[in-house]
């Protein structure tokens, strides 16, 4: 099936199986009868597919986790409560039977560090942080010593490094390693790790795949290998999405490929518009000939599509003259967050990278003068006109 047929369709409409919910659907019910203590046997033991209890599974959350695996070409997925919760359970998950290192990119979410420093390294978990755009670098730390899993993102936050996710995820699993990809802002439309040899995947539902705004979500896809212990992992900790979520996702998901391609043809407008703009220092935008990573986005991105978020260094600027940016913005909303069908700016310093040590950050190489816009589908040209007036 066409990647935008099986956004319609995949997960939808299944007959309904020979539970009937104690209480009344969006699939709300805590809980499921069976005809027969038997049946309910089988499925608690997992022996037959089917509803128990909502913290093992959900029907409104096992429609959206089959709409996503299909998305991402995956065995299997697990709807939660956000991302990064999502994130914690993916990383748990490749480390289970496997040495408790992790190799994490530099260039990650500023929440992602924050999880790996404050909730896995005082665990015990050896965290190192590593440049995954160095692939001889990267050989040699997989070498060195046994690693369980390799963390990164496909489209790096916020400066838009792409990795050879391909090359890491065979030289991880060359080494015994897994490599967990967060696919959030690549999205699948253009890009599915599992297919290039990444076990687990995971995005903040909340981005582009829900995409109105209104949902606190992520989800963690999985090859048939790790499915077990991600399910049973689940079971044990329940960081699951609500089944309200579940419905607002799916539904968001119909017209996901649809938004996805506007927003990516307008970022590429709002990037060249962008360039010509004497009150910018630097534009960061994936379709740049000289990008570090062209060769990579050449060979992994599909023709013309190259996500749709922009970075830009405001000239001259200080941390006064970015808000006096943003307090000017009028059809650009300035919050926290990307991937809605408005744009969207954001200033790192002041929230995703807010926590981050100044030392971390510059080297990093976030400024001071960057913000990054999250392109919306809008017309592209109220875009570019706001953002003119704003910058003066
Ligand atoms: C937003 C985001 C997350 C965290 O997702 P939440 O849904 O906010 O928990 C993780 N990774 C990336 C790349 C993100 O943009």
């Amino acid at each position: 099936m066409n990647f935008h047929t099986k956004a319609v369709h995949a997960g939808d409409r299944k007959r309904p199986g020979p539970a009937v919910p104690v209480t009344t659907p969006v699939y709300t019910a805590a809980s499921y009868r069976y005809e027969t203590s038997a049946e309910l046997d089988r499925v608690l033991g997992r022996e037959e597919a089917g509803p128990s209890y909502a913290r093992y599974d959900n029907p409104t959350n096992s429609a959206l986790e089959e709409l996503v695996a299909e998305l991402e070409g995956g065995y299997g997925a697990l709807a939660c409560a956000s991302g990064m919760t999502a994130l914690q359970i993916a990383i748990a998950t490749a480390l289970e039977g496997r040495p408790k290192r992790v190799l994490a990119a530099r260039a990650v979410y500023g929440a992602t560090i924050i999880l790996l420093e404050r909730v896995f390294r005082p665990l015990g978990v050896e965290v190192e942080w590593v440049d995954v755009y160095d692939l001889d670098g990267l050989a040699r730390k997989l070498e060195s010593q046994p690693a369980g899993c390799v963390v990164m993102e496909t489209i790096s936050n916020p400066l838009l490094r792409v990795g050879a996710i391909d090359r890491i995820a065979e030289m991880a699993a060359a080494a015994g390693a897994a490599l967990v990809v967060d696919n959030t802002f690549a999205t699948p439309l253009m890009v599915r790790p599992i297919e290039l040899g990444a076990p687990l995947v995971v995005h903040s539902l909340t981005k582009y795949l829900a995409g109105h705004g209104d949902v606190l979500g992520g989800i963690v896809v999985s090859d048939q290998a790790h499915y077990g212990t991600l399910r049973a992992l689940a079971r044990a900790s329940g960081p699951l999405l609500g089944p309200f979520e579940s419905y607002l996702t799916m539904r968001g998901i119909k017209t996901f490929p649809l938004r996805m391609e506007r927003q990516c043809a307008n970022a590429v407008l709002v990037a060249a518009w962008l360039r010509g703009n004497p009150a910018v220092e630097r534009v960061f935008f994936p379709d740049d000939p000289a990008h570090p990573d062209a060769a990579t986005i050449r060979r992994l991105f599909p023709a013309g599509l190259f996500g749709a978020i922009v970075s830009f260094e405001l000239r001259n600027a200080d941390r006064a003259a970015v808000f006096g940016f943003m307090d000017r913005l009028k059809l650009v909303v300035p919050a926290t967050s990307l991937g809605d069908v408005h744009s969207m700016l954001l200033y790192p310093l002041m929230a995703s990278h807010r926590d981050i040590a100044p030392e971390q950050r510059e080297q990093m190489g976030i400024r001071e003068n960057l913000v990054r816009l999250s392109v919306g589908i809008e017309s592209p040209g109220d875009i570019t006109a706001d953002l003119e007036q704003a910058l003066g």
